[in-house]
């Protein structure tokens, strides 16, 4: 028997529709790149939306499509992304800090067909145009007036091309299951890999973003997504805004700490989401300048691990509440937050900052689970730790093309390539990448931990922590240090701070100081390079 109820397939564009039927006047506010805060609001994205998606299928783009953008979180950039879907073409956001090579192999990889480009990254355009043979238009999202003059190129201007259509135009129909947008992800083995979201995953993912205990977004919240469109969807903020018809906030490409500050103040953001590095520049602003956080009531730290200390100062210092997140592109890409459970809400000080330290539990729509090297299932003890994996409704099944078929069993659990363990309550703890981790006589130590430890010692900006190999243990740990700037710790400090604070033999056999660590386009420690930098390191105990 079939239940009786309407089919009202999750298509990404009725979320605009809600937004513009019940929230048309709230307000989505852009640093635009040309400069000046621009203002529009919800009813007016939607009419650009459907113009956008009529100026696409008047020039003869359709179902499939893929249209890339490569953009910074703006107004125009959440209206492409809804005028593409709109006609059933798959937005495909590429990573404006990967090579040009790298954007290139992307591109022809997703064979795309046209691109919406900032003026920011026209330089990115001019160098991959040629070598994309799929490529058949080029947007530029700006308008006349500052159009590149000098491009070999056959551009085209937004505002104009915009401007060509009237907007009267239905949104297609077609299947919920339909891709709905692309994202690679920044694999550091291996060529990127194509994650494909559907309009029924994103829906889903918007809803379940929004949650009281997720993300916890309503209309009355000013929210400010920092983490960008092009990398990993703005952690769904770009859907789950409007779904909920809350006030958006998009910086732009500025996110040094007085441009994020300035926004936050001006338009009494209460809600936003970034990695920890745009926080760092923000805490070290707000240091200086000693201006406090009136209207901030809540930040979402994601993408790497949240340093204790960065919690510890948003929540004592400023009053504003810090959830912690992790999750992957493969995801779209929430997997746990760290808001708290009533097991854990009357805890104060150290003891909510260990569980705050965690990245917290799976919302509804996310199954998790830690495996062994059998693949046996590792007990939810807060400290046996393996594989992380997670199936769900908005996690991939598939990478685009069938690459890295490995990852996901016939059961549809992916392996997330971390390394966690889940306590009592479900809070998960990542305490490694798989392939960092390090393993010391047959047990492993969690480069995480150390890592997150020695950056406690007030003298250490950053440290990262590798496996070097050992004669006797296969493999030790070495802790490189970038220092403060003005300050020389020695190796033995540091160590001494560690001291009692880890088990015995967790302990680095030494300490390397650097003057920089590499990291990824997406910000995180580039482990393989350091490996590589060190391969011919002999530590003083081998
Ligand atoms: P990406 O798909 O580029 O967002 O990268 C996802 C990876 O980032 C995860 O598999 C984790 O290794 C890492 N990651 C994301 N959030 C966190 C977090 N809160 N703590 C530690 N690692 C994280």
């Amino acid at each position: 028997m079939l239940g009786l109820m309407q089919d009202w397939p999750l298509l990404c564009h009725k979320i605009l529709d809600y937004a513009a039927a019940q929230h048309g006047k709230r307000e989505v506010v852009s640093r635009s790149v040309e400069g000046p805060i621009v203002r529009t609001n919800y009813a007016e994205i939607h009419l650009r939306a459907k113009k956008i998606a009529q100026a696409l299928e008047r020039d003869g783009f359709k179902l499939g499509d893929r249209i890339a953008t490569l953009g910074w979180n703006t107004a125009r950039h959440m209206e492409v992304w809804y005028g593409a879907m709109g006609i059933g073409a798959v937005y495909h956001t590429l990573n404006p800090r990967l090579f040009p090579e790298q954007i290139a192999w992307i591109m022809n990889h997703a064979e795309d067909q046209a691109i919406f480009v900032d003026l920011t990254f026209m330089p990115i355009v001019e160098a991959v145009a040629d070598k994309v043979t799929s490529l058949k238009k080029i947007v530029v999202m700006t308008d006349a007036a500052h159009m590149p003059k000098d491009s070999r190129l056959n551009l085209v201007c937004y505002e104009d091309w915009v401007a060509s259509v009237d907007g009267d135009f239905k949104w297609k129909e077609f299947d919920e299951n339909t891709a709905a947008g692309m994202c690679y992800t920044s694999g550091t083995t291996g060529d990127p890999k194509g994650v494909v979201y559907s309009h029924r995953s994103n829906v889903l993912h918007a809803m379940i973003a929004s949650l009281p205990d997720a993300l916890d977004i309503s209309c009355n919240e000013s929210i400010m997504p920092v983490v960008p469109m092009f990398h990993a969807n703005a952690w769904g903020i770009a859907m789950a805004a409007p779904l909920t018809g809350a006030k958006v906030v998009n910086p732009g490409g500025m996110m040094d700490g007085a441009s994020i500050y300035e926004l936050l103040d001006t338009e009494k953001v209460s809600f936003t989401a970034a990695v920890p590095t745009v926080w760092l520049m923000l805490l070290s602003y707000l240091e200086e300048t000693g201006k406090m956080l009136p209207h901030l009531k809540r930040v979402v730290i994601g993408g790497s691990a949240c340093p204790r200390a960065m919690t510890q100062k948003f929540q004592d210092v400023y009053g504003v509440e810090v959830v912690h997140a992790w999750g992957m592109t493969e995801m779209s890409p929430l997997g746990s937050l760290g808001s708290l459970k009533p097991e854990y809400a009357s805890l104060e000080g150290d003891d909510r900052l260990d569980i705050q330290e965690k990245q917290g539990y799976a919302p509804f729509g996310v199954e998790m689970k830690v495996t062994g090297d059998e693949n046996e299932d590792r007990p939810w003890d807060g400290e046996t730790f393996g594989r992380l994996k997670v199936r769900g409704p908005a996690v991939a099944k598939a990478y685009y093309g069938g690459a890295g078929a490995e990852n996901f069993d016939e059961e549809n659990w992916f392996d997330t390539g971390d390394v966690a363990h889940i306590d009592e309550n479900g809070y998960m703890q990542i305490t490694d990448r798989a392939k960092d981790v390090i393993k010391s006589g047959g047990e492993w130590i969690s480069t995480i931990d150390l890592e997150n430890l020695a950056v406690g010692h007030p003298d250490v900006q950053e440290a990262a922590v590798i496996g070097i190999v050992h004669p006797k243990w296969d493999e030790r740990p070495l802790l490189i240090v970038v220092r403060k700037e003005g300050k020389d710790p020695k190796a033995s400090d540091i160590l001494e701070f560690m001291q009692g604070k880890i088990a015995k033999w967790w302990m680095p056999d030494d300490v390397a100081f650097v003057d920089e660590i590499p990291h990824t386009a997406t910000g995180k420690i580039q482990k393989m390079e350091l490996r590589q930098q060190f391969s011919d390191y002999v530590l003083p105990t081998a």
